[in-house]
């Protein structure tokens, strides 16, 4: 994809701060982190989101994220990770190339990632209702 600046990243046009690199994948950290070492990893090929990623790329995605945040926890002397991943607009997605969001986390920093609420009466039915009929 000529335009996208992940692929420009990956063909090496756009300059990053590569963290790991292998055939399918690469992680860079990202340019405005959430705290230090906060880090993306996306596929090489071309794709927009979750939605169109093929099993493959998304199987070597995770796989380098799973060892990334070992490294990332080890290495930032963190307290934990979030791993995160926002797939089109509505849900946050700004960059239309499929990304896995590593972030850091340290005890006390306070960040609150997702606001919660309870299920009303017979909503958690229905909704299992819905998930399941897509998934047939
Ligand atoms: P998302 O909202 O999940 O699409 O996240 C896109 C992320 O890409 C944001 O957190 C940006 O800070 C990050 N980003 C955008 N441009 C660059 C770049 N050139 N190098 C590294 N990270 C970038
Ligand atoms: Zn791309």
């Amino acid at each position: 994809m000529p335009d996208c600046i992940f692929c420009k990243i990956i063909r090496g046009e756009i300059p990053s701060y590569k963290v790991y690199e292998d055939e399918k994948t690469l992680a860079f950290l990202d340019i405005r982190p959430v705290n230090a070492g906060h880090t993306l990893v996306a596929p090489k090929n071309h794709s927009n989101n979750i939605f169109d990623i093929t099993p493959e790329d998304w199987m070597a995605v995770s796989e380098v994220v799973r060892k990334l945040a070992i490294a990332i926890e080890k290495g930032m002397k963190a307290d934990g990770v979030n791993i995160a991943m926002n797939n089109r607009e509505h849900a946050g997605q700004l960059v239309p190339h499929p990304h896995v969001h590593i972030i850091p986390r340290f005890k006390g920093d306070g960040l609150k990632l997702m606001p919660q609420r309870s299920y009303e009466n017979g909503e958690a039915e229905e909704t299992l209702e819905k998930i399941r009929t897509a998934l047939t």
